[in-house]
């Protein structure tokens, strides 16, 4: 979409799908603080919604079928696709078929997309798209976009990520849809799933230490040694990257990321100083672990956007283990009462 003023474009009629999760939940607010007339929708009822903004349109629709996303799309100008079956190590490691079949959702979407000829499509991908064996030391080289091929993606999850940021593509060569797509880089922050077996890192680790806090228990239990390394992007910058990156006319994927490296081990040190706590470690070697290492490198999204995250880790963690640490505390004095 040319001719158009980036900013106009954010302020158009929007469908964001998978609003019901943590990502999508941060952009609708976002984007109704923009101006724009937002229609959000998730599979899931709204009861279970990490936000519900009052503003917004609210759909319950499974996007796996085509009339849904049709339904879904519907004067929209604009479409966010969030929506995906997805969690953390421990949920993608078990569920390989779960994940590929959100296939479902991007291509359904973007034919619907194609049928109203909508302005734009941003699509979330993800750094599972990288080949796993750039990926094998703990001192890794930072990912560059060029990195996933040839392709040796996380099975199911990757293979699923990378498939559709192909269709991306060829809807905006064949069919000129203006797609975007970033690949995400371990995003967390308040407002997420911080239990029930789809928690990624960050959240898990700041719900492990909180409820030692709470319970003084004094133990933690660690996946793998701790010494995988990754890094970590909070949701201000992931919203900010995602908005810029939408808006702007670049249209081959872009790494939205953070390059500050830590192990696990490093993580949950910088949690432990946060809560005031220092707990003995429980190794887990067994456990589902991803990659030995992981990190983003910015360069091109630095030189196409001018974009780069500025939140430090441990400023984002502050906020994202008070938050926990209170729905923790709410759920336990819901339980006695
Ligand atoms: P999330 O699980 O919190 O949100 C995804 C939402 O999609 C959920 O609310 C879910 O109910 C919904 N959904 C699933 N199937 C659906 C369907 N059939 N129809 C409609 N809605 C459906 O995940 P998130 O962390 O907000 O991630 C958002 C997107 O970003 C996902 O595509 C994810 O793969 C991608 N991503 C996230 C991260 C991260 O660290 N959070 C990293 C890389 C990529």
């Amino acid at each position: 979409m040319t001719g158009l003023d980036a900013k106009e474009i954010l302020r158009r009629s929007t469908l964001v799908a998978g609003a019901g999760g943590f990502i999508g939940g941060h952009l609708v607010g976002h984007l109704l603080g923009l101006g724009a007339p937002v229609t959000a929708v998730d599979v899931k009822p709204l009861t279970e919604w990490h936000q519900v903004h009052r503003g917004a349109r609210t759909l319950q629709l499974d996007l796996r079928e085509l009339d849904a996303c049709r339904k879904a799309i519907e004067n929209c100008d604009v479409v966010f696709n969030f929506a995906a079956d997805m969690g953390g190590m421990g949920f993608i490691e078990n569920n390989k078929a779960l994940c590929m079949l959100s296939v479902l959702i991007n291509t359904h979407l973007l034919m619907a997309a194609r049928e109203v000829g909508v302005e734009r499509y941003f699509f979330a991908s993800s750094a599972c798209v990288y080949a796993a064996d750039k990926q094998r030391s703990t001192r890794v080289v930072p990912l560059a976009e060029g990195d996933c091929y040839p392709a040796e993606p996380e099975d199911g999850y990757g293979w699923e990520k990378l498939f559709s940021e192909r269709m991306c593509r060829h809807f905006l060569e064949d069919f000129g849809i203006q797609t975007r797509v970033a690949r995400y880089h371990n995003i967390y922050g308040p407002h997420g799933t911080f239990d029930g077996g789809r928690e990624k890192a960050p959240a898990a680790i700041c719900r492990k230490v909180a409820q030692a806090v709470l319970s003084g228990s004094n133990e933690i239990e660690i996946w793998g040694d701790g010494e995988q390394t990754r890094s970590f992007t909070h949701i201000d910058d992931c919203v900010n990257g995602t908005l810029l990156l939408t808006a702007s006319d670049y249209s081959d994927p872009l790494n939205i990321g953070s390059r500050e490296l830590v192990t696990i081990n490093q993580l949950v040190d910088l949690i432990e100083g946060i809560a005031n706590t220092h707990l003995r470690r429980r190794y887990v070697p067994d456990a589902p672990l991803g990659v030995r290492g992981r990190n983003s490198d910015n360069s091109r999204i630095l030189i196409q956007l001018g974009w780069e995250p500025s939140t430090s880790l441990e400023t984002g963690l502050s906020s994202t283990y008070s938050w926990i640490f209170d729905q923790l505390v709410k759920s336990e004095l819901s339980a006695v009462r």
